[in-house]
This record gives structure tokens, C-alpha cells and sequence, in this order.
């Protein structure tokens, strides 16, 4: 009991261990699940990145050549780059911005190495029935 007590009135008068993310910024360990990017030079276009994606955040576009993400929907699973046979998709550490809208990001042929273009989509509204 008296270990309790004396453990909560030292809690109470020491500084939080939580950051008030976004807000605040905290260290991110090297090789932390992050997010996901693209080496689009090397994909081969087979989509099993988006068929194992167990958010359904991948799109793949063979005809365009590109992958597409939607950011809130990835769990940070890394199932995706698991499962890439050439090893051309990368978990790199620092967080997704949280927010409202859907942020997706397009990975490209010939775009320049991991760099993407972002769209931001409005959520559709659930209506009652
Ligand atoms: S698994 Fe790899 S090679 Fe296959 S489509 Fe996805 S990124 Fe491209
Ligand atoms: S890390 Fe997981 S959830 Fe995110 S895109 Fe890859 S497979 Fe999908």
C-alpha cells in the first residue's frame, strides 16, 4: 500500500512521458515503421503488394505505371514490403501528419527516387438511413 502511494504522489509531480504529437516532436528510432515509399525504377507491376495490403491502402497502376497509397488507411504493417519479390518498396521512420482528409500519395515511373506527388481527398459523410 505504502509503495502505491508513494509511487502515485511521484507520478504526480514528474513530468509526463507522453508528447503531445503533432504538437510537440519526439525522437523516432532509426528503422521504425514510419511509412511506406517507392523505388518505382524497379516494381515489376505484379500487385501482390496491393493484393496482401491488409488495409486495402495500395493501388496498383500498371497502364500508369504507378502505385498509388492512401495514408490513413496504412497500418504500418510492412506486409507490403514483405512480400515485394525485387524488394523495391522501403519503411522509412517519421510519422504520418495525422489529420481529416485522406492524403494519398502517387509513386511514378520517372518520377525522381522515392519522391511522390499528393492529393488530398474530402471524407465522404455517412449519412443516417
Ligand atoms: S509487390 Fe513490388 S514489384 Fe510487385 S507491384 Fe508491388 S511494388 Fe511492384
Ligand atoms: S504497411 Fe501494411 S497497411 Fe501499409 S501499405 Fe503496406 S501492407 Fe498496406
Amino acid at each position: 500500500m505504502m509503495s502505491m502511494i508513494r509511487s502515485s504522489l511521484k507520478n504526480l509531480f514528474s513530468k509526463p512521458y507522453t508528447v503531445r504529437y503533432p504538437y510537440e516532436s519526439t525522437n523516432i528510432p532509426e528503422n521504425s515503421r514510419g511509412h511506406v515509399e517507392w523505388d518505382m525504377e524497379a516494381c515489376i507491376f505484379c500487385r501482390l503488394c496491393e493484393k496482401n495490403c491488409p488495409g486495402k491502402a495500395i493501388t496498383t497502376d500498371k497502364e500508369g505505371k504507378s502505385q498509388t497509397i492512401v495514408i490513413p488507411r496504412c497500418i504500418q504493417c510492412r506486409v507490403c514490403v514483405d512480400v515485394c519479390p525485387v524488394h523495391c518498396i522501403y519503411m522509412r521512420s517519421g510519422y504520418p501528419t495525422p489529420g481529416q482528409q485522406l492524403e494519398v500519395h502517387t509513386y511514378a515511373v520517372g518520377m525522381e527516387r522515392f519522391h511522390h506527388g499528393t492529393k488530398v481527398l474530402e471524407r465522404k459523410r455517412r449519412t443516417k438511413t
